[in-house]
């Protein structure tokens, strides 16, 4: 740990300190909450024109864009999600995707829990820091998307939820909040190699947590890059500024946060959740590092600094070791040439949390009656991961006509697909049950989606259109199987295994097959 943060200060990350005292010159432009000396929020209602005001103060290398206008609750006033994109690499000030493959790529955003509020202010906070102030620096390894407030409905009122009673970090797999599907196709345009989510988790002892991907489908080497190349460095900045650190931990089922003391003997403790339904996983299928920031706070206005001090440290010292080791960042997941062909003969549809003998049991620091902390044991502590179900990957999925609703979500993530443009007779792999296939010869309709398993969202699509997957969206109650109308044993599905062989296919959008509207554009395109 010594060794690797020497090597990230000698390797070029600015050397600013990281301690939480203010810059010595005032900031040009302060947050409503920094102008209020953090006795007042900021309201929901003002990012954009902040945003606005900034990007005029910084020139082109902030642009503001809505990302989506949510018509507001009981027909109140609408209220507009924005982004607002900073990098030095974008002459034109345009929001369009990367204009430098060197600069790693960080999607940042706040509040998607409308009641933690502290996400939002380190969001504005970064903005300016990155484009006017001390951090500007890191933008010669960095390009940053912030979308400061995912959640402004749920902010008005108070309420993790959004106004369709949606918990935004409980749907990244089925989209059903419209603001989800806006980032995802912010995150498919923008294709971050970070992905921060920053929460607030009420009065833990632990003030600041992290939490990592842990869904089993995730790319390994995306968990090995946090936890041995990033936060040794945060870790190390934390502890500097005596902010106590651990990895995220969180009580199963369905944790406010972790109490210990009180929880009933059918819960047990674990690394963050491993489904695939938050932020951090969903977005890390996707191919992202998907991290979750936690800070520790009582959710009162008098503590508003501190906690936005401790998020902001966070996130700072993420970007910072991040810049400081961007080549060696790339070079370890995402520009390694062999990549595309990597094993992953079998990926994970059914998995859950286990004892590791190793690891019996967890430490764990709680506050007596007094107020104190006092350390204690947790037995009910389960670190691994059983896989208990599994497939190969195949060359491609096939989605008869019948199954467009299923096509069309896929499409929400970002999937790439093309279309048969005429009737195909292919062997296949059919789904005996969800969990098993069987070699079967099926004659495949025009209009069928071809599905290539080779696409850089790869672990998303498995995870997502298996239908025995825990995270599937057959599986999942609304929409999924039965709402579709489908008989399980008889979905509209099929693998094709081995090789993709040529096949008449044009664009996913081609007119003339069923559900494309005539005036969309045409597309042919040669079988591969
Ligand atoms: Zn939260």
């Amino acid at each position: 740990m010594q060794v690797l943060a020497g090597c990230v200060l000698m390797g070029g990350a600015p050397a600013t300190a990281h301690g939480q005292a203010l810059p010595a010159a005032a900031p040009a432009i302060r947050t409503p909450a920094e102008a209020a000396d953090y006795l007042a929020y900021t309201s929901p209602d003002t990012a954009l024109a902040w945003l606005q005001e900034l990007a005029r103060e910084a020139g082109p290398i902030v642009s503001v864009r809505p990302l989506i206008t949510l018509p507001g609750e009981y027909g109140g006033r609408p209220v507009v999600v924005p982004a607002a994109r900073i990098s030095s690499a974008a002459p034109d000030g345009s929001a369009a995707g990367s204009a430098d493959g060197a600069r790693i790529r960080v999607l940042l955003f706040g509040s998607q829990h409308g009641d933690e509020r502290a996400g939002y202010e380190v969001a504005l906070r970064m903005a300016r820091d990155l484009s006017i102030g001390e951090l500007r620096p890191l933008l010669d390894r960095l390009e940053v998307v912030i979308v400061p407030v995912v959640n402004p409905i749920g902010m008005r009122a108070g309420t993790r939820f959004d106004a369709s009673g949606e918990d935004p970090n409980r749907d990244h797999l089925m989209l059903a909040s419209p603001v989800n599907r806006a980032l995802w196709e912010l995150h498919a345009e923008f294709e971050p190699h970070l992905v921060l989510d920053m929460h607030e988790m009420g009065p833990t002892p632990y003030e600041a947590q992290i939490g990592l991907p842990t869904h089993p489908n995730v790319d390994p080497r995306l968990t090995e890059l946090a936890r041995y190349w990033l936060l040794p460095y945060v870790v190390r900045a934390l502890a500097e500024a005596d902010v106590r650190f651990h990895e995220y931990i969180s009580e199963v089922p369905d944790p406010a946060y972790p109490t210990a003391i009180e929880a009933p003997a059918d819960t047990f403790f674990t690394w963050a959740p491993i489904n695939a339904s938050n932020a951090r996983n969903a977005f890390s299928l996707a191919g992202s590092l998907g991290l979750l920031l936690e800070t520790a706070s009582g959710q009162e206005i008098d503590d508003l600094k501190r906690r936005t001090d401790r998020l902001h440290l966070v996130v700072r010292s993420l970007l910072e070791v991040t810049a400081g080791l961007s080549d060696e960042v790339l070079a370890r997941v995402w520009n390694t040439p062999d990549r595309r062909d990597a094993p992953t003969p079998f990926l994970a549809l059914q998995a859950e949390n286990e004892a590791d003998p190793e690891q019996p049991f967890l430490r764990w620091l709680r506050r007596n009656e007094m107020g104190n902390l006092v350390p204690m044991r947790i037995d009910r502590w389960r670190p691994g991961v059983r896989v208990s179900a599994s497939l190969p990957l195949p060359a491609a999925w096939v989605i008869l006509p019948e199954g467009a609703a299923l096509a069309a979500h896929l499409e929400h993530h970002g999937i790439r697909m093309r279309r048969l443009i005429e009737p195909v007779e292919l062997e296949v792999s059919e789904y005996r049950t969800p969990v098993s296939v069987v070699p079967g010869r099926r004659t495949l309709s025009a209009g069928s989606w071809v599905v290539p398993a080779e696409q850089p969202r790869q672990r998303l699509l498995f995870t997502l259109v298996e239908p025995g997957s825990d995270d599937g969206w057959i599986r999942s109650p609304p929409p999924g199987l039965a709402a579709a109308g489908w008989a399980e044993s008889d979905l509209p599905l099929v693998r094709i295994e081995g090789r993709l062989p040529a096949l008449p296919l044009v664009s996913a959008d081609a007119i003339g097959l069923p559900g494309v509207a005539p005036n969309a554009t045409p597309g042919r395109e040669p079988g591969r």
